[in-house]
């Protein structure tokens, strides 16, 4: 069976422990490769190689930097269909969309991060008066950890590691237990890109082991993080001591507010696209759904209409819009969140049932379920559930829709439908979230700060919000005579 190794100093490597992991097939839901059990001993290994490899990659050019990193991205692309097909086989998400969004967006990721250092500057600022120059160094931080999970396993793993290598920085990373593959394919692709020994270092593992020791290591100065709430509020109380520099990229549970004035056609295809996208398993899936009065019977039956088309299936099936959830565990947590809808008094519009797909009984497929509310304050309607599950309740007025959207931990995105300039331009004020959508969904410009307010994290992803994290400023001040 395939072995998943660590990656450190440019070579593959066995953890120091010898154990491993199973890993699993969720279309299938059998094992299928085995991978790094790895503890701090492997980290250290990790920080080691990454420490040696700082001053050189440090003091390396700019020009030269980018030369390699476009060399990644060009061999992403070049083998698009591989990590796509081992994307959807160890996430279960449809080869399509792999092909179409995971790995194109990965190579992306280290291209724009290869342009954008080249264009990244600081500020001078003369006192005048004061015979004094000052300017900003923006200098490399060290040696830095990136943790990613499983959803979009290399698009954002790549969001992490492309801008901290860029910035000069060299890279300690874990990426979700649960679907290492791709991150394990990225190393032979930096190895031919002629990426210095040390600069990447990918280590495999459970995040109470492996990732723990990244994060508690007193020589990693920063940590980026995507993942859940409870974990990222677990990283912060542990680095925090250190002074560790942070940005968390935690979870969501993202109000769409579709108002009658809107284009209704695009906003249903949209909406069906943005509740169950990759299974509903994006950060940014729009989970509530608030609909104007006047237009909600007529939404209801338009929305479960094309939500029943959707077919859920084997991920290399093309016809495949749904394919497997990312774990057994995961499908009975979401499963569990329709029991406690039911419970609570919601009703079932659609779905709420196990599929299963022929020649894979035993894969983790569930319906895409639509369910009614009539409390926003319910636990589905609150607590997140990174699943294709989705809850539609009627508002009145733009008041209570606003207060609905914001009346929730999370603040990471939200989705506006109308074409009232006036009210796009009050309630893309007021609606507390890291990103407001327009009539649009995932729409995204990689220059543009993405991160989350309240419970859906702290700092900005993106653009030179990215290249600022990764870099420390260092004011110099000359007095002249
Ligand atoms: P987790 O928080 O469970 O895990 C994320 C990563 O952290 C994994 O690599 C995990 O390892 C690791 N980890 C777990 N415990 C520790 C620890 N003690 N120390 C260090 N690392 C640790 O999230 P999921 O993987 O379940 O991902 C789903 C979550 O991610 C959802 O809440 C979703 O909203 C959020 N997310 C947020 C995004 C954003 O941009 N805001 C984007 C995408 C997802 P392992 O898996 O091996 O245990």
């Amino acid at each position: 069976m395939q072995k998943i190794l660590n990656y450190i100093n440019g070579t593959y490597c066995d953890p120091h422990s010898d154990e491993w992991l199973d890993n699993y097939d969720p279309s299938k839901g059998e094992v299928y490769s085995r991978i790094a059990n790895s503890n701090s001993e492997d980290v250290e290994k990790a920080y080691e190689a990454a420490k040696a490899a700082f001053p050189s990659w440090s003091n390396t050019t700019i020009e030269e930097r980018s030369r390699i990193m476009l060399r990644i991205a060009s061999l992403i692309e070049d083998n698009l269909d591989g990590l796509a097909e081992a994307e959807a086989k160890d996430n279960g998400k449809p080869l399509s969309l792999a092909k179409a969004m995971d790995i194109p967006r990965a190579s992306s990721n280290f291209r724009f991060f290869a342009h954008a250092i080249t264009q990244f500057n600081s500020e001078a600022y003369e006192s005048v008066g004061l015979n004094s120059m000052n300017y900003t160094l923006r200098q490399p931080l060290g040696v830095v950890g990136c943790i990613s999970p499983w959803n979009l396993p290399l698009y954002l793993l790549s969001w992490k590691i492309a801008p901290a290598i860029a910035a000069g920085n060299t890279v300690v990373a874990k990426p979700s237990e649960v679907t290492p593959m791709t991150a394990f394919l990225l190393g032979e692709i930096c190895s031919e890109a002629g990426l210095p020994k040390g600069v990447l270092n990918i280590v495999h593992g459970t995040g109470p082991s492996a990732g723990q020791a990244i994060i508690a290591h007193p020589h990693i100065k920063a940590i980026s993080f995507t993942g859940g709430t409870k974990t990222g509020e677990h990283i912060a109380r542990t680095a925090a001591p250190m002074f560790k520099k942070l940005s968390l990229e935690l979870g969501g549970k993202n109000p769409n507010l579709i108002f009658a004035d809107c284009d209704y056609d695009k906003m249903l295809e949209v909406t069906v696209r943005s509740s169950f996208a990759n299974q509903g398993q994006i950060c940014l899936c729009g989970s509530r759904i608030f609909v104007e009065r006047s237009i909600y019977e007529q939404f209801k039956t338009d929305f479960v209409a094309k939500v029943s088309a959707l077919k859920v299936g084997d991920p290399f099936d093309e016809e495949t819009n749904l394919g497997a959830l990312v774990s057994k565990a995961h499908l009975e947590k979401v499963e569990s969140y329709i029991k406690i809808a039911e419970d609570e008094g919601g009703k079932i519009l659609f779905g709420g049932n196990r599929v299963k797909v022929d020649g894979h009984e035993n894969g983790y497929y569930l319906q895409p379920t639509v369910i009614e509310v009539f409390d926003d304050q319910c636990r589905v309607n609150q607590e997140e559930i990174f699943g294709p599950v989705v809850t539609v309740m009627p508002f009145e007025t733009e008041e209570q829709a606003l207060q609905m959207a914001n009346n929730v931990k999370y603040g990471l995105s939200s989705t506006l439908w109308t074409n009232d300039l006036n009210r796009t331009m009050r309630l893309s004020k007021e609606l507390e979230a890291g990103i407001v959508w327009v009539n649009t969904w995932l729409n995204r410009d990689l220059r543009t700060p993405f991160g989350g307010m309240k419970d859906s994290g702290v700092g900005r992803e993106g653009g030179f919000e990215a290249l600022r994290f990764f870099t420390e400023a260092k004011n110099v001040c000359i007095e002249y005579e």
